[in-house]
């Protein structure tokens, strides 16, 4: 599968050595887009055209010496990230036909930096879902097994970084979006501190959780598709510039540093094969100098519950700007007040229409301080708690998923089942620290996602931490369906 399953690292020096072009590069990867993709679905839309004309941009940024880390690198984008003149859909019908006339900021700063946008991603409709199986078009699968989920929300564009379908992809992260399906793939997943990345032109679920992060199949990869969409935006007020040591970022180390287990993220609630995984994984950091000690967070229990108060309330907001007026679709009728009912019953699939009632819901009065209120003290102290353990540890670890890959259906009947696979990422999202899936080796042939969360805008010290546990985990093979 030369050149596509090379690291973006190694692409950039066989770029920067003339020993292939950006348009080669860009057209191995669309020719085996069209050969897996049929099958993997991990693509919404494949921009064919234009991506071949940024890889000509890009090669004349090499000739001319102004390459960087992502110049000619192939990147794809899940599709709830806004694209000028390129569909995006959320992976909902509401939206579908939709080509946005502005740019987002993180496809604003990728284009500037050279990187070649192949395409856009699969979802579950609106990053609402764990499998992609709650996207209106098709389900993603997983490259290590087709019959199996690859995860979600953002399971195209971990599928897409899997199968080498393009070096570096995006997601988004509102409880874990990008970490699970990372960790159910076998790739490196990256949610960044709340307020690192801007938010302009990433569609809004709960947008005081939602973070971009990047897909790779390296850390030091994920390193540069990070550093590419950082940093402050005037266009998004809560996005902060806040110091981030790069070189520091690319040391890898873990010799002394004091990692914490969270025991009520590595106990029953976590399946054998991967609390032996990542029991496995720990035993590999020990030897090789950490200080690993078991702590207790009991409010992180409360994680999930709290989570699917708060997001779905802000998810009923954000989602009101679909009335069938403004965008995509619109279902006639022949007053105002039906056409907006009948936009929404026939455009949003049902995942989000359960989301929008309980939003709703726990949004209005009477139900305000039981729910909301409340679920919001909870967040608090969730965060508290947080705070404290890195005052003692460089980082607290944890699975990154409470299982392997489960089978596409398996969960759908049980919604609740499925909530769950959030339970050690959504806490992350809650205090808006980074966190890192790493994948830590194999459990019955599928793979085990580590994770690690550090404090606050502390990306350079969880990716030296990273970078140190990925290598003495070893590297997973590739694939077994994308070789
Ligand atoms: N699986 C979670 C949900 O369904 C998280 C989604 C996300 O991070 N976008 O809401």
């Amino acid at each position: 599968m030369e050149p596509c399953g090379l690291t973006a690292a190694e692409m950039r020096a066989k770029l920067d050595s003339r020993e292939i072009s950006a348009v080669e590069l860009t057209q191995a990867h669309l020719d085996r887009i069209e050969q897996l993709d049929k099958e993997l679905q991990a693509f919404l839309h494949v921009c064919e055209d234009t991506a071949l004309e940024q890889a000509k941009t890009a090669q004349r940024m090499i000739d001319s010496g102004d390459a960087n880390a992502m110049t000619g690198i192939p990147v794809a984008l899940k599709d709830n990230m806004i694209t000028k003149g390129i569909p995006t859909t959320c992976a909902s019908r509401i939206l579908e036909g939709y080509v946005p006339p502005y740019q987002g900021t993180a496809a604003l700063r990728l284009k500037q930096s050279g990187a070649v946008l192949l395409g856009k991603t699969n979802l579950d409709e609106f990053a609402m879902g764990s499998s992609t199986e709650r996207s209106a078009y098709f389900p993603s699968k997983n490259p290590w097994d087709l019959e199996r989920s690859p995860g979600g929300s953002s399971g195209g564009s971990a599928v897409a970084a899997a199968a080498s379908l393009a070096a570096i992809t995006y997601g988004s992260d509102t409880g874990g979006s990008v970490r699970q399906p990372a960790a159910l793939t076998g790739v490196v997943g990256f949610k960044p501190t709340y307020g690192r990345v801007s938010r302009y032109g990433l569609v809004a679920f709960a947008s005081s959780l939602d973070q971009i992060g990047p897909f790779a199949r390296t850390v030091t990869d994920a390193i540069s598709g990070f550093e590419a969409v950082m940093g402050h935006d005037p266009k998004d007020s809560t996005c902060v510039s806040m110091p981030y040591d790069s070189a520091a970022a690319r040391i890898p180390s873990v010799r002394g540093k004091k990692l914490a287990i969270i025991k009520e993220l590595s106990s029953d609630s976590v399946e054998q094969g991967v609390r032996d995984g990542f029991r496995a994984a720990v035993d590999k950091l020990v030897a090789e100098g950490a200080i690993v000690e078991e702590i207790s967070l009991p409010m992180v229990e409360f994680g999930v519950s709290t989570y699917y108060i708060i997001a779905p309330a802000e998810a009923s907001s954000n989602l009101a700007r679909y009335d069938g007026v403004r965008y995509g679709l619109r279902v006639q009728a022949d007053n105002p007040i039906d056409l907006m009912r009948n936009t929404r019953s026939a455009g949003f699939g049902p995942e989000v229409q359960e989301r929008i009632v309980i939003g709703t819901y726990v949004l209005s009065s009477g139900y305000y301080d039981a729910f909301y209120a409340k679920a919001h003290r909870a967040r608090t102290l969730m965060k508290k708690q947080m705070r404290e353990a890195f005052e003692k540890f460089d980082a607290i670890i944890s699975p990154t998923s409470p299982t392997v890959a489960f089978k596409l259906g398996e969960l759908l009947g049980d919604p609740l089942a499925l909530k769950l696979a959030d339970l050690c990422t959504i806490p992350a999202n809650m205090g808006g620290f980074p966190a890192i899936s790493v994948p830590c080796g194999l459990s019955d042939g599928l793979p085990v996602g580590f994770q690690i969360v550090c404090d606050s805008f502390r990306e350079d010290h969880m990716f030296s931490i990273a970078l140190a546990a990925e290598q003495c985990f070893g590297k997973l093979p590739p694939p077994p369906l994308a070789t």
